[in-house]
């Protein structure tokens, strides 16, 4: 099962759900995979002890223009969708712009004068960690982290590779040593907003969570983000961070759309200053650890089908 971890707003605490879930899903013995989507600024790894396995590159072919063979006919600025390629076919000038190129492939089709060859250009690289066992059970389980270089274009290819990649690392099923739950899980960590970087995340989930805070940025972005996920068909529930600041307006809104309110974790010090510390909160505090294997046990239950 994949559930992602997501939020219309930078700073709501995505990352601290989808570290703790992580951690809570492991801790009850289950296989879990951890893929870090968030591929401008991952840093889910940073909260665990893990060892680096392996980096591999994400590519993308650019075209490359071989102006002895261009007779600047204009058909592949034509075919190209992202405005990539500049003509001014008086001057004889072309160009293609690299850093609005998709690699779609689209312009090497159009051009049947063989004037157009492919490089390849990386986008960043799709980083294995391990993350040892210390449970009688012995299972270790996978983080991934995507990415993205600096001045790359989109990170859209890297949370493609690193969702792939998390997909790896998962068997069908799990065998739960506590009994709690018994399912093999990939938790996705998505970027902020409701862009594309979101969509791509969020469309190979089978369940999310939408991390908001009790602001009005808060639920503004929410009703974004609800309005995208219902157009996607995606099951969803809402978790409430930092509840007890700012207003009710969010529990309002909850109830008129008949969300479900997945979990509210309350506007504290102590967590703030165990997160910013790299801790898990989960780990420190008991009743954050029940709200979690509570949350785990809705999600595997699906008590959170909208
Ligand atoms: S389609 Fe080929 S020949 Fe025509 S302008 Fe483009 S690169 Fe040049
Ligand atoms: S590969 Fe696609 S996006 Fe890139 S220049 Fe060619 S047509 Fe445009």
């Amino acid at each position: 099962m994949r559930i992602a971890i997501a939020s219309g707003k930078g700073g709501t605490g995505k990352t601290l759900i989808s570290t703790n879930l992580f951690y809570v899903l492991k801790e009850t013995g289950n296989d879990v995979t951890l893929a870090d989507c968030d591929a401008e600024e991952p840093n889910s790894a940073a909260f665990f002890n893990c060892i680096k396995l392996s980096a591999k590159e994400v590519v993308q072919k650019t075209p490359v223009i071989d102006q002895n063979l261009c007779t600047y006919c204009g058909k592949c600025e034509e075919y190209c969708s992202y405005n990539a390629i500049f003509l001014v076919k008086e001057r004889k000038l072309i160009k293609v712009m690299e850093d609005l190129c998709h690699g779609c492939g689209a312009c090497s089709y159009a051009c049947t004068y063989g004037a157009i060859t492919e490089k390849e250009n990386s986008l960043g690289e799709v980083i294995r960690f391990n993350h040892p066992s210390d449970l009688d059970t012995g299972r270790d389980s996978l983080i991934v982290e995507g990415r993205m270089r600096i001045g790359a274009y989109t990170p859209v290819p890297i949370i493609k590779a690193a969702v792939r990649e998390a997909g790896t690392g998962v068997r069908e099923s799990g065998t739960g040593n506590k009994g709690v739950i018994n399912e093999a899980f990939v938790i996705l960590d998505s970027p902020p907003g409701t862009s594309c970087p979101f969509i791509h995340t969020v469309s190979s989930a089978d369940f999310v969570l939408l991390v908001t805070e009790p602001t009005p940025f808060g639920v503004s972005d929410l009703k974004i983000s609800v309005s995208i996920l219902r157009k996607l068909n995606k099951p969803f529930a809402v978790i409430v961070n930092r509840a007890g600041l700012g207003s009710r307006d969010v529990y309002d809104y909850l109830s008129k759309e008949n969300i479900r309110l997945a979990m509210e974790i309350p506007f504290d010090r102590e967590i703030a200053g165990i997160y910013s510390e790299g801790g898990i909160v989960a780990a420190k505090k008991d009743d954050l650890r029940k709200k979690f294997e509570k949350l785990a046990y809705s999600i595997t239950e699906q008590k959170f089908n909208n």
